[in-house]
């Protein structure tokens, strides 16, 4: 209880601070304040929202959630989908493909897929041809990479470096790793953000309704490095609302992530 009243009082001094900021800000941050304000992190401690979990798995001791088809699908370190979950409509975007033909990698949901297909045309248009590396991971891909982590580096090693099964972005069909053609140097690799397609991804990929799920100096939020490849579709509201205040999906939803004192 103490340590609510605690949090609470920390957060009203948050949304104080806001709210004077909104004073003097322009018209697009009064209503990017105003957004904040509306949110009431407070109030979703108090009032226990739907934190979208069906209970949790006493074998893993994660939440899983459950609306896993949602768009806004929230996974992480903390949370997970149910066992064997495969998405629906898993269609292969029209765009350049990094793995070969019927590759499951090729893969996204639809909605997913349509926006990766407008964002690749855009960069297109802006001279740099975007490729596709790495889309839907299925559970059981998953638990094999997890479990040959664990065999070969260590249980710690693998924590910190790969997903447990069922706690993957890419078993959602909704993220897709992507990179430059012709630079096989920045496949996969932090560098690819210093590149003119990293930057062009980072401040274009939201109007597509991507967001860079692990961005940099959020290592502590996201539980994960920085990867400027790896690309989440959430729909455009939401990309956009997460890109004006540089935020993560973790702070987008404000409650359980890595770097949160629960
Ligand atoms: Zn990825």
């Amino acid at each position: 209880m103490k340590k609510f009243v605690v949090v609470l009082f920390i957060l009203l001094v948050l949304v104080g601070c806001t709210e004077t900021n909104v004073l003097k800000g322009t018209m697009a941050d009064k209503r990017l304040g105003a957004a904040l304000l509306a949110k009431k992190p407070f109030e979703i401690e108090k009032n226990e929202p739907d934190y979208n979990t069906a209970g949790i798995n006493p074998e893993t001791g994660l939440y899983i959630v459950d609306n896993e088809t949602s768009m806004l699908v929230y996974v992480n370190k903390y949370r997970e989908l149910p066992e064997g979950y495969t998405p629906p409509d898993l269609t292969e975007p029209d765009v350049l493909h990094y793995s070969p033909v019927g590759d499951n990698r090729r893969l996204l949901r639809k909605e997913a897929s349509e926006a990766l297909v407008s964002l690749f045309e855009a960069a297109e248009t802006d001279g740099l041809t975007l490729v596709a590396v790495s889309g839907y991971r299925s559970y059981e891909r998953q638990q094999a990479i997890y479990a040959s982590n664990v065999a070969s580096k260590g249980q710690a090693h693998a924590d910190q470096f790969s997903a447990k099964p069922g706690t993957s972005e890419h078993q959602t069909g909704l993220a897709m790793d992507v990179t430059v053609q012709g630079n096989d140097d920045v496949l996969l690799s932090q560098s690819f953000g210093e590149t003119e397609a990293g930057q062009y991804i980072k401040e274009n990929a939201y109007q597509y309704g991507f967001i860079i799920r692990y961005p940099e100096g959020k290592e502590t939020i996201t539980g994960y490095s920085y990867e400027p490849w790896h690309l989440r579709y959430v729909g455009k509201d939401v990309a956009t609302e997460i890109y004006l205040n540089e935020w993560t999906l973790e702070e987008y939803f404000g409650f359980d992530y890595p770097g949160r004192e629960r």
